[in-house]
């Protein structure tokens, strides 16, 4: 079964990287306009690009979701190319350092909180601001495994996500009176893609007990991990998101869903 987007239109921060082109795909493909919203401008093109195959308007907009500014001006631009705005996935992250408590540098921890956190305030504001005078619409703010269990050597990260989920609950109760629903959703171990290899990678370097120092051996010990032993395909977190956003979630709002494999 798949969810239809026509005449729907969705805007999607780090539109140029896995998950937000998966999801781009997944929503033109069902009918929606897509607003890419990312810092890389190059790869944003790429996506746009193979977007232009199903025949749907879609926008790119260089935003740096930390500044405040830059939100509102890509949403303001988004807004007059696409007429409006029915969803928003907060969905652009950054993963940090792998690193020890006793030695995560303090500022890549500021960092990470300034794009996950601060970046996903940023987008959800003037998502609400937007949404609202549209008469409703649906959010899903990305979060992660890592904030429902913090995993080792990834502090920041795991502050972040944690952080998302509280935003999540907070901003389901302040929007409901506006019909919109807000939603995060946690995937745990997803790829082939840039976040799988870099924490394969960055997890064997750090040296813990928790993981070996050949990366294609923690690579087994995370499938290993799951219940499912395998990991997750971008277009199964895709679904995920297809679904909150779609009326088949009319009821459900402040909600986390995990997309894990057990
Ligand atoms: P990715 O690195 O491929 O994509 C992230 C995108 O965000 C990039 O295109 C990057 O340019 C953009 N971005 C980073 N900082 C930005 C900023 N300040 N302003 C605007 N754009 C910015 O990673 P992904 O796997 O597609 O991850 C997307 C989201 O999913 C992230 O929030 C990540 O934490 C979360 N997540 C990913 C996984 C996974 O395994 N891939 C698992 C759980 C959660």
């Amino acid at each position: 079964a798949t969810y239809q987007f026509i005449g729907k239109k969705i805007l999607i921060t780090g539109g140029a990287g896995d998950i937000g082109k998966a999801t781009a795909h997944r929503f033109a493909a069902n009918g929606a306009s897509v607003a890419l919203l990312d810092l890389n401008e190059p790869k944003m093109a790429d996506v746009a690009g193979e977007l232009k195959d199903y025949n749907v308007p879609v926008g790119t907009f260089r935003c740096d979701v930390t500044s405040a500014d830059d939100v509102a001006k890509a949403f303001t631009s988004a807004v007059e190319q696409l007429g409006r705005i029915d969803y928003v996935f907060n969905n652009a992250g950054y993963q940090g350092v792998f690193a020890k408590t006793d030695e995560y540098p303090e500022d890549d921890f500021q960092k990470v909180i300034n794009i996950n956190v601060v970046g996903v305030f940023h987008i959800l504001k003037a998502a609400a601001q937007h949404l609202r005078f549209g008469g409703g619409g649906a959010i899903v703010n990305m979060a992660s495994y890592a904030g429902v269990v913090g995993p080792p050597n990834m502090l920041a990260y795991a502050a972040s996500k944690f952080a998302v989920i509280g935003i999540t609950q907070t901003a389901a109760k302040d929007l409901a009176p506006y019909g919109i629903r807000v939603n995060a959703l946690s995937p745990a171990l997803i790829g082939p893609g840039f976040m799988w290899t870099r924490q394969t990678q960055l997890q064997a370097a750090v040296g813990s007990q928790y993981f070996d120092a050949e990366p294609k051996v923690v690579e087994q010990q995370m499938i290993n991990s799951v219940p499912m032993r395998r990991l997750g395909s971008l277009e199964e977190v895709a679904n995920g998101v297809a679904f909150l956003m779609s009326d088949e979630a009319s009821y459900i709002t402040g909600f986390n869903l995990e997309v894990t494999g057990g």
